[in-house]
């Protein structure tokens, strides 16, 4: 769409499931994941007539969490409201949400879309339930409700994304904040995030908002960006023939086909019959809970990149990488406050501990290699005790694969290097004995001549002399 006479615009409906035990207004558990059907479930999350269900409140402070994570206003007062729907695979009739008074309003997020940055509002954060799950057979179809009641986080964006990517970029960086504070896992492959993507075109430089395309459902940040390319395009079309959107639509997407397709008119709230949830009171949030919930908020991972950037000089990727996950960069920030190392804690972390768990499909928890091994091989090095080359080629491998301590490691492979002045003395005066034509040429500034010396020793102490000693030693005794 880069040279098109249409100008994209989409906004982010984000569902995402908080990582609580139990679900929102029951104490059934939230573990669904591959469990028997209707093994987690009871009167209240059944939708049984005269349950009543109880807020919980580990999920309005996870949800609280995350909204303070994107700068959202937190009203002292909201409620919850029945939104209505008449679909199998909610037996209540209802979904228990929020409407007019979210717990939650007015935030925003930095986004990253290729090196530049863009802030997008977000409208609210508001808590809800979940649905159950349909599955259609051949002669029917099979309901399970042990998702439904889960206790999820919707999270609604300004109509501020301009493209594919921009959206990619958005949900990507929604799902490492809400796993930075430990509000949801976000796990799309789990059903634990999931998004709808309202689309709609006009004309470059108009102000007003055209019909749009609500794509529901979308479970990866491919199927994300896929879907929208192909909406974008889709009208596109139909405004070149004139036509257009005429009205709101629902629309589904299917990864087989890469295609939408038509599911209905979009509902407007009226369609809902929204009222205030009878069996629930209001929710009142005191300024003391939300400051106490204000401590619980980590430094953000776009603050993180920025200090990596501006403090450590470390580069723009290796920013991006190390604050990518917030276990990963706490353990960088432990290397770097044992080595006061930046760079070199950069570059073991970021480059090549990250391309061996990557190779090995494993986390930063899963990692042999304690934070404390890498600070002690940084000021190993630091010290002059082992060359960066031994680190890298010898001793980095060994601590991977079996988690040895690097001393250990120098210490059997005999990697040490020779920093001894008086053992350093000997080596040096036996090479210029051994060699006085070289030490002629240098004389007569020849610099290759002296190299040819310096070589000289490091290969009669196996690459293990410290480089700075032997340059001192070798010139004081030439001079
Ligand atoms: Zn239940
Ligand atoms: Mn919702």
């Amino acid at each position: 769409m880069e040279n098109s006479k249409y100008e994209v615009v989409i906004g982010l409906e984000i569902h995402a499931q908080i990582s609580i035990q139990t679900k929102m207004f029951c104490s059934c558990s939230s573990d669904s994941f591959n469990k028997e059907p209707n093994l987690n479930v009871c009167p209240v999350c059944m939708g049984f007539p005269g349950q009543l269900p109880v807020i919980n409140k580990e999920a309005v402070r996870k949800g609280l969490i995350a909204a303070l994570a994107l700068h959202c206003e937190i009203p002292g007062f909201s409620k919850f409201d029945r939104k209505n729907y008449f679909y199998p695979d909610l037996p209540k009739g209802f979904q228990i949400s929020q409407y007019d008074q979210p717990v939650s309003q007015m935030g925003w997020l930095d986004i990253d879309v290729a090196g530049t940055m863009k802030k997008i509002h977000i409208t609210r954060l508001h808590l809800e339930d979940d649905a159950g799950k349909l599955s259609h057979i051949e002669n029917g179809t099979l309901c399970d409700y042990n998702r439904s009641g889960i206790a999820l986080m919707e999270i609604v964006s300004e109509p501020e994304l301009r493209s594919s990517a921009e959206a990619g970029a958005y949900a990507r960086a929604m799902q490492t904040i809400l796993r930075y504070v430990g509000s949801s896992d976000a796990d799309m492959e789990k059903g634990k995030m999931r998004f709808d993507a309202s689309v709609s075109l006009r004309l470059k430089g108009e102000a007003k908002l055209n019909p749009r395309a609500e794509i529901k459902n979308l479970n990866s940040f491919r199927s994300l960006e896929s879907a929208i390319d192909y909406e974008i395009e889709r009208q596109a079309a139909l405004y070149e023939e004139g036509k257009g959107l005429e009205g709101n639509i629902t629309v589904g997407w299917s990864d087989e086909l890469q295609k939408t397709y038509f599911l209905r008119d979009k509902e407007g709230a009226d369609d809902y019959r929204y009222f205030p949830e009878p069996d629930l009171p209001p929710l009142i949030v005191t300024p003391d809970f939300i400051a106490e919930l204000q401590k619980e908020v980590p430094e953000l991972p776009t603050d993180k990149q920025a200090r990596y950037r501006n403090d450590w000089k470390i580069s723009e990727a290796e920013s991006l990488l190390l604050t990518s996950d917030l276990s990963l960069a706490q353990y960088f920030e432990e290397i770097v406050s044992k080595t006061e190392d930046p760079k070199k804690a950069a570059s073991f972390v970021g480059t090549i501990l990250m391309s061996k768990l990557k190779r090995d499909v494993l986390s930063i928890q899963e990692s042999k290699v304690s934070a404390d091994m890498i600070a002690k091989l940084i000021n190993l090095i630091n010290k002059g005790k082992l060359s960066m080359n031994s680190a890298k080629a010898e001793v980095f491998d060994v601590m991977y694969e079996q988690g040895t301590d690097p001393e250990v490691i120098i210490k059997e492979k005999g990697l040490e290097v020779v920093s001894d002045a008086g053992q350093l003395e000997e080596i040096c005066k036996k090479v210029l004995a051994d060699n006085p034509q070289s030490v002629v040429d240098y004389k007569a500034g020849k610099d290759k001549a002296y190299f040819f010396l310096v070589g000289q020793v490091m290969k009669a102490t196996k690459g293990q002399a410290n480089a700075d000693m032997v340059n001192e030693i070798l010139k004081k005794i030439i001079a």
